[in-house]
């Protein structure tokens, strides 16, 4: 059974958005019992606290943070989120006993923008206990859209590069904090690459500082498609480009940067003339491996990246990775 669909379409500036999200959030679920509604409310000032705590380790947006505890729902692939899967259906265990019934169906398509389609359905009809507080925490996330919307609207403008669009030094900063805290707590490593477009001096002295402008737009978007939806894109610098990618070693990495490097050339052919071919050399290095702090695996990621240009460039090179020339 469908226990709640919300299918939200319009721009969240046209505040359409909110209207639409507070009329259906919660929509099929029941109301009930007076003597479980204090055990409910902490049920969802628990849920709220996880997503400001969501947003303070991810440094996203809340409303992704919004996704991730709907995703977060049991029987979602959270551990793709890679955020505390088990905290909301924690929030709802302790309020009201474990959900019985699996999430077969969700999805979400959520950016800056926001286009959000959110489809909730279980296989089985939870109980009305468990309904009820389902019903009460999407309400009142529902009733804090506002709120939530005008943050991300001052967060991502003051996070945001302005001429690609991707994540700035600012955001890098709050999502390395998290990708930390994650790491350690899940025992798992997160890697660092740094790409520096090779002669990049030449496009501007060529063809002028317009035409650089859209050869950084545009491997901006080469590097968004070829990274998981949590994984983060900044512009680090001029030419400089950050990946911060969660759950992510040395072979994730060489990957990932392979597949940029292959693509890089032919992403460019209808700003750079054929004779141009714009490569980009990649430094990388991985945590805790190469580096204790954030700061050190940066830094392990520069000093790869100084030597993949050194070596040639067109290349990666990774911290602690014999060279392969
Ligand atoms: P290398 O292969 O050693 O990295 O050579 P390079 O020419 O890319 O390196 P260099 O550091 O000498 O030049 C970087 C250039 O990037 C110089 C600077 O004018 C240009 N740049 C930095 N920010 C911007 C920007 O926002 N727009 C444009 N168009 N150019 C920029
Ligand atoms: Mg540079
Ligand atoms: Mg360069």
């Amino acid at each position: 059974m469908i226990v709640s669909t919300v299918d939200l379409a319009p721009p969240l500036h046209e505040g359409g958005f909110l209207a639409i999200a507070a009329e259906h959030i919660g929509k099929g679920l029941r109301q009930v019992m007076e003597a479980e509604r204090r055990r409910r409310r902490a049920a969802v000032a628990d849920t709220l606290a996880l997503i400001a705590s969501l947003n303070e380790q991810w440094g996203q947006p809340e409303l992704e943070a919004l996704a991730g505890a709907f995703a977060m729902l049991p029987g979602a692939h959270a551990a793709q989120l890679g955020v505390g899967a088990n905290r909301l259906a924690g929030v709802l265990d302790a309020a009201a006993g474990p959900l019985t019934g699996e999430l077969v169906e969700r999805s979400f398509t959520i950016d800056e923008r926001v286009q959000a389609d959110v489809v909730i359905a279980f296989r089985e009809e939870p109980t009305s206990e468990q309904t009820t507080v389902l019903n009460e925490i999407l309400t009142t996330l529902a009733a804090n859209l506002s709120r939530i919307e005008q943050n991300i609207r001052l967060t991502s403008e003051a996070e945001t590069d302005q001429l690609t669009g991707v994540a700035n030094r600012r955001r890098v900063g709050k999502s390395l904090a998290a990708a930390r805290a994650m790491a350690d707590r899940r025992n798992e490593p997160f890697a660092v690459l740094l790409f520096d477009l090779d002669h990049f001096k030449s496009v501007n002295d060529q063809l002028g500082h317009a035409v650089g402008d859209q050869v950084l737009m545009e491997f901006a978007v080469l590097l968004q498609a070829n990274v998981r939806p949590f994984d983060t894109v900044a512009r680090w610098g001029g030419e400089e480009f950050m990946l911060l990618c969660p759950d992510c070693g040395v072979s994730g990495a060489v990957a990932i940067s392979q597949r940029v490097l292959d693509q890089c050339p032919g992403s460019f052919d209808e700003i750079l003339p054929p004779e141009m071919r714009q490569t980009t050399s990649v430094g990388i290095a991985v945590y805790p491996e190469h580096g204790r702090t954030p700061e050190s695996v940066i830094r392990a990621a520069d000093e790869a990246l100084y030597r993949a240009k050194r070596e040639g460039r067109d290349r990666w090179s990774a911290a602690g990775v014999p060279s392969i020339v």
